[in-house]
């Protein structure tokens, strides 16, 4: 017989990459398991780059009280090139190490997840949670704070369609999406966009000039066309379009209002329920995986399998917004 290990008795938390509304939840639930499992639990601020330097606290059920609907994170986000090389790694092991701490954590995006990749491959048990609002990493149907951003922008389309109408014009409002069309694709449906560019698609601008002045001839008082940033400027297509339709254009630049605001309850709930399942694998020594959402139940993914998923784009969803935007 082999030798059984025993539970793990100490965790580490830490939030890393772009800040996304829900990643507080995470924390709050990570931490509360924790201490119902009769684990201590530490928080660990500022992502990898705290950890190299020992930024690390103890926490209790109390520190996470309070924090569940509020956005950003409380452990702060960096991102840190030093963790990148075997100096880095070397010294956040060193730390961890200091601290007795048996596993950990890292609630971020892909690039997070390298890192968590990292240190499980030095022996150190890492779990990732994907907290982005990008909603793009391919492993799982959906990522911490993306339903809270589609809602944001959602909002802000809402409001900006009634200037729009008023002064019968057309708006380009970009969204956020260096590489991904998610958060477009979303938008464009729920807010019933009239046109909608994203990176994975070439844009056919003739195609979409001639939609909004058949739109115009048949009475539509307004066009909203959803940009993701990665396939191009605002400001630039707001002029093409202007001198192809004759019609009065205006940009919109979302930026970071997207980020920001009161997790979603469907966010609040994933996060949840992610934490909860980061500390159950843990508890049992289990690391080098990614907690992911797949048909509705929160299950794990080895981390180096989920880093080399193809990415993909949501085909079908993108059809369906076309389909609906004439
Ligand atoms: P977002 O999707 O919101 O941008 P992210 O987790 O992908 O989040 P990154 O800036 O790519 O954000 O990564 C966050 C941190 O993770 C980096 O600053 C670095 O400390 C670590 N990291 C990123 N890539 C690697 C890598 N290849 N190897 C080791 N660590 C990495």
């Amino acid at each position: 017989m082999g030798e059984e290990l025993e539970n793990m008795k100490k965790i580490g938390v830490l939030t890393s990459g772009g800040d996304a509304p829900g990643m507080n939840a995470a924390i709050r639930a990570v931490v509360r398991t924790a201490i119902y499992k009769g684990m201590k639990v530490y928080g660990i601020r500022r992502g990898f780059q705290g950890l190299m330097h020992g930024d690390i606290d103890q926490m209790d059920a109390a520190s996470v009280g309070e924090i569940r609907h509020r956005g950003g994170t409380i452990l702060n986000t960096a991102r840190a090139e030093a963790f990148k090389t075997e100096e880095g790694i070397q010294k956040a092991l060193t730390v961890l190490k200091v601290f007795g701490i048996e596993g950990l954590v890292v609630i971020g995006g892909d690039g997070s997840f390298r890192g968590a990749r990292d240190l499980s491959q030095r022996g150190f048990p890492t779990i990732g949670i994907p907290g982005t609002i990008d909603n793009d990493i391919v492993c799982t149907e959906v990522t911490i704070g993306f339903d809270t951003a589609v809602n944001t922008v959602l909002e802000a389309i809402n409001k900006i369609r009634d200037t729009v109408a008023s002064h019968e014009r057309t708006n380009i409002i970009e969204v956020m999406g260096r590489h991904s069309g998610e958060i477009a694709i979303a938008t464009a449906i729920a807010g019933g966009a009239e046109g909608i560019i994203i990176p994975e698609v070439p844009v056919d601008i003739d195609l979409l000039c001639k939609r909004i002045i058949e739109g115009r001839n048949r009475g539509k008082t307004s066009s909203i066309i959803i940009l993701a940033e990665g396939a191009g400027k605002a400001m630039e297509l707001e002029e093409i379009i202007e001198k192809r339709t004759g019609m009065e254009t205006r940009a919109t630049v979302l930026g970071y209002l997207q980020r920001g605001g009161s997790p979603s309850a469907a966010d609040i709930i994933l996060a949840s329920r992610m934490g909860y399942h980061a500390v159950e694998l843990l508890e049992n020594n289990i690391g080098n995986r990614v907690v992911i959402s797949k048909n509705n139940k929160i299950m794990d993914e080895d981390i180096n399998k989920a880093l080399a998923m193809p990415s993909k784009f949501n085909e079908e969803l993108f059809e369906l917004a076309m389909v609906l935007s004439i």
